[in-house]
C-alpha cells in the first residue's frame, strides 16, 4: 500500500507518482459527481445503520418529539459522522488561500456540532484533559456486525473526510488549522485515525527511525517534537532517560501540549536583538524533531521557532514526504537562511527525505526581511491524493 493512501480510497502508487499524476492530469471525475457519490453513500449508509439498529432502534423508541429533532438534524447539514444524516448538499466548496477552492464534503460538522463545540472549547480552556470527543464516529473495526459492503462504504466516507482535513491542513495558514481544531476537536481525532491507518501500511516510518536514533543520545537530552501527532516519539522513548516535549494542535491531556508550532511554541528562548551574530539565550532544548509536520503554508515560521527554542549548536531533524519537494537545494538554503547549517541528508527512502541541521549564530532580522523568508513556503508542495 502506498504512503498517505486514504482509507477506502485505494492509491496504488508511491506519493511521488500520486503527486505527479495529480498535477499533470486533469481530474477524471467532476466535483458534482463526487457530490452525488457522497450523497448516495450517505443515504445508503443511513439506511444500513438504521437496519443494524445502532441508531435507528433507539430513535424509533423515542416518540414523536425526538423523531422530529432527528428530522431537523438530517435536513440541516450533511454529516458523515452521525452515519444517519442525509442532505442535498453533500459537498461544498471552501476557498483556499491559493485562490482555488477545496471540496468540503462534511461541512455539517460546524452546524451540527455547534453546541457541543462550545462546551468543549470551554473545557479545553480550563486546562482539563481532552477526552475523545463524544461525537466522533467509531473506526470501522469498532462497529460490530458490518458487512463488507457496509465496511467499504464507511471507509469511503471516513477516507473522504480524512482527505478533506488533510488538504485543508496543507493548503491553509496554521491559524486556520488552529481555528478548525478548536471549533471541533473531533477533526483532530478523525485526522489522526486516518493518519494511523496510513502508517500501518507504510514500509517505514520516520518516527521509528528517530526513536532508534535518539535512543542512543545522552541521558537528559531534551527533545521537542513539533507536530507530534499521537506522540509516538515520546511514547517510544519513555523508557529511556530522555525528555521529550510533544506539541500539536490539540492536547490529549497527557503527553501532548497544545500549540501552534508555526506561531509560538511555549518554551523559553530568544532571538538576537542586534546586528551582532548570536544564538539567542535561555533555551533548554537540545534537539527539535519535525516529522512530517511542516504542513501549514506558513511552515517556515515553525523553523524560526525551532531556532528560537534550540540551545546553541542544537540539532534540527526534519523528515518530509519526498514528493513534496519542488527543489531540495532551495529547501535546504531556506532552512539555512533561518540560522542552520545542514549536516546530513538521507534520501535513500523512496517515501521520505530526512535532514539533519545544526543551529548556527545569526543576526537579528527586520519584519520585512522575515516576511521575505516566510513567503517561501511554496518550496514544499501540499501532499495530495488522486481522486478516484
Ligand atoms: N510527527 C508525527 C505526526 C505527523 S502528522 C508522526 O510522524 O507520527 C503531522 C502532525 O503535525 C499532525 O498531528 C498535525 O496536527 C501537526 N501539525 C501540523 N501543523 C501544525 C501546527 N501549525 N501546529 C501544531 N501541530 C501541527
Amino acid at each position: 500500500m502506498a504512503l498517505f493512501e486514504v482509507p477506502g480510497w485505494s492509491v496504488p502508487t508511491a506519493p511521488v507518482s500520486i503527486l505527479a499524476q495529480s498535477t499533470s492530469k486533469k481530474r477524471k471525475r467532476p466535483a458534482a459527481q463526487d457530490a452525488d457519490k457522497m450523497q448516495s453513500a450517505e443515504v445508503n449508509l443511513d439506511k444500513l445503520m438504521q437496519k443494524l439498529g445502532s441508531v435507528g432502534n433507539r430513535e424509533d423508541k423515542q416518540g414523536p418529539k425526538k423523531k422530529k429533532k432527528k428530522q431537523e438534524r438530517t435536513t440541516r447539514a450533511p454529516d458523515t459522522k452521525g452515519a444517519h444524516a442525509t442532505s442535498n448538499k453533500a459537498t461544498e466548496k471552501v476557498s483556499s488561500p491559493h485562490g482555488g477552492s477545496i471540496e468540503q464534503p462534511v461541512k455539517g460538522v460546524s452546524g451540527l456540532r455547534k453546541k457541543v463545540k462550545q462546551k468543549k472549547s470551554l473545557k479545553h480552556d480550563a486546562g482539563k484533559p481532552e477526552q475523545r470527543p463524544r461525537n466522533v464516529s467509531p473506526a470501522v473495526d469498532e462497529v460490530p456486525g458490518l458487512t463488507s459492503l457496509q465496511k467499504g462504504m464507511k471507509e469511503s466516507l471516513d477516507g473522504a473526510r480524512f482527505r478533506w482535513i488533510n488538504e485543508l491542513l496543507y493548503k491553509s495558514d496554521s491559524s486556520e488549522a488552529v481555528r478548525m481544531m478548536k471549533e471541533d476537536p473531533a477533526v483532530f481525532h478523525d485526522y489522526h485515525s486516518g493518519f494511523r491507518h496510513q502508517v500501518q501500511s507504510w514500509p517505514s516510518n520516520p518516527v521509528s527511525h528517530y526513536i532508534s536514533q535518539l535512543s542512543s543520545y545522552p541521558q537528559n537530552t531534551i527533545i521537542a517534537d513539533l507536530g507530534c501527532g499521537d506522540a509516538v516519539l515520546a511514547r517510544g522513548l519513555s523508557t529511556k532517560k530522555l525528555k521529550v516535549l510533544s506539541f500539536d494542535l490539540i492536547s490529549d491531556g497527557g503527553y501532548i501540549v497544545a500549540a501552534d508550532i508555526c506561531s509560538s511554541v511555549p518554551l523559553p528562548g530568544s532571538e538576537p536583538s542586534s546586528s551582532q551574530t548570536s544564538e539567542g539565550e535561555a533555551q533548554v532544548v537540545d534537539v527539535v524533531v519535525c516529522a512530517l509536520s511542516l504542513m501549514g503554508t506558513n511552515w517556515p515560521r515553525c523553523i524560526r521557532e525551532a531556532w528560537r527554542i534550540l540551545k546553541p549548536g542544537g540539532e534540527l531533524k526534519i523528515a518530509e514526504v519526498a514528493s513534496r519537494f519542488t527543489d531540495v537545494d532551495e529547501f535546504v538554503s531556506l532552512i539555512d537562511s533561518i540560522g542552520f547549517k545542514m549536516k546530513a541528508k538521507d534520501d535513500r527512502n523512496s517515501h521520505f527525505t530526512l535532514f539533519e541541521f545544526k543551529k548556527v549564530a545569526r543576526t537579528s532580522r527586520t519584519d520585512k526581511e522575515w516576511s521575505k523568508v516566510m513567503s517561501k513556503g511554496d518550496i514544499l508542495k501540499p501532499c495530495e491524493y488522486k481522486r478516484r
